[in-house]
């Protein structure tokens, strides 16, 4: 039997059960014959649908959950947001590491994730809190809009629904920042609902296992499919957990380590070799480079810093005053828009810019500092805040390249 999934373009196919040599549907929903050897196949070329494939050997689809929960059950990562084997776990834990963890490596969550228990022990606690104290905890973690959500979510929960998570996929759904992965995620770890949520370490080992030949995005769907065959009767969130856990230490982007995989009997991009060609991705488009200017000032030991507007990019985070972001802007035209106080010293160029990129665009920013005399009020919309303190302000990760850039 082969698991290849093809496609070409691809029309929208279902995916059904084997059923003799009838397996699979066209777009319009009419059964298609494929040979017996192609359990799994969608919009296959008419060459590559007579070329059999490397046939999988002696596992079997139902055999692959258990297989996973055992290896699991073996080689679990320790993550702190993750409750021990036996043990219950939290929807906050839960629900507070899925937020973080979107865009962010594991590695990076783990001291935030840390400081916002200790901080804040449960949703209510989180929820009674003030979004200015819950962004300026998440600074430099990314992705901000996260946070004001990650707020909103906990205000919603507290006042709401009593302190407690709603335990079904729409109910989740329903919450501030919770889109289809994470009500799957939370819905599977924190309540063991039967559903699998499908992130990039479990997109990978499907793609890999299935040899799904559709290009990301479009495949999502057909993933999710797969990946629910590998759901355990009873032990949803450990499945899930196991193939991330999977994806993360065995079934890696490069150079998988397909001799310690429990699924390596079944898995069809090994049999092939072509487990590093999967997933398939569509050539990433790169935004338009960006260019503007930073303008740091200085009155003694404090920093001149304004508030970003709420809604938009880097929403309610603190930035020094700088000009507009924009395609090919000129140093002039950006310089022009520099914050006017008075008493001013001259305004002095760094060497070099700072580069940064955002998911849709690179930025590049010129660095101009200046002092101002120590009366000197702030303009409006802007404070004065001393360089010793800057850590407690809701700092981005561009503003800091910036400031560190400015004060050397
Ligand atoms: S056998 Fe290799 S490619 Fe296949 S799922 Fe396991 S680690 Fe990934």
């Amino acid at each position: 039997m082969c698991f290849a999934v093809m496609a070409g373009p691809v029309p929208a196919i279902h995916v059904l059960p084997a059923k003799k040599d009838v397996d699979v549907r066209d777009e319009r929903g009419h059964d298609v014959e494929r040979p017996a050897y192609c359990r799994y196949s969608v919009g296959m070329s008419s060459t590559t649908a007579r070329k059999p494939r490397p046939e999988p050997s002696v596992s079997t689809s139902s055999a692959r959950p258990t297989l996973l929960l055992a290896w699991y059950d073996r080689h679990r990562r320790r993550l702190p947001w993750r409750a021990a084997p036996g043990e219950a776990s939290d929807p906050y834990r839960v629900w507070l590491s899925e937020i973080m963890l979107q865009q962010t490596t594991v590695k990076a969550v783990g001291p935030y994730f840390e400081k916002f228990v200790a901080r804040w022990p449960d949703v209510a606690a989180l929820g009674n809190a003030s979004q200015d104290d819950v962004l300026r905890m998440w600074a430099g973690l990314g992705y901000y809009s996260r946070a004001r959500n990650l707020y909103a979510c906990a205000v919603a929960v507290t006042r709401e629904h009593g302190g407690s998570f709603p335990d079904t996929e729409e109910g989740l759904r329903a919450l501030p920042g919770i889109g289809p992965y994470t009500a799957a995620a939370i819905a599977a770890i924190a309540f063991d609902r039967h559903t699998m949520p499908v992130d990039g370490n479990i997109e990978r080992v499907v793609s890999r296992l299935f040899a799904v030949e559709q290009e990301l995005p479009q495949a999502k769907p057909l993933i999710q499919q797969l990946a629910s065959t590998l759901l355990a009767n009873s032990r949803a969130g450990d499945s899930a957990q196991a193939l991330m856990d999977l994806g993360a230490s065995i079934c890696t982007p490069k150079k998988p380590a397909c001799s310690l995989c429990p699924l390596n009997e079944d898995c069809t991009a090994r049999l092939q070799g072509t487990q590093e060609t999967f997933p398939r991705k569509a050539p990433k488009k790169s935004g338009t480079l960006r260019r503007g200017a930073a303008f740091v000032v200085t009155r003694g030991d404090e920093l001149l810093v304004r508030s970003r507007p709420e809604k938009g990019l880097l929403g309610g985070m603190t930035e020094v005053p700088g000009s507009d972001w924009l395609a090919g802007q000129e140093d002039a035209a950006a310089k022009k828009q520099a914050p006017e106080l008075k008493g001013l010293s001259r305004w002095q160029r760094k060497v070099g810019v700072v580069t940064h990129v955002f998911t849709h665009f690179p930025l590049e920013l010129v660095v101009y500092t200046a002092k101002a005399e120590i009366r000197t009020r702030a303009p409006a919309g802007m404070r004065w805040v001393p360089v010793a303190t800057l850590a407690d302000e809701a700092l981005p990760n561009v503003m800091r390249k910036v400031i560190a850039h400015a004060l050397g």
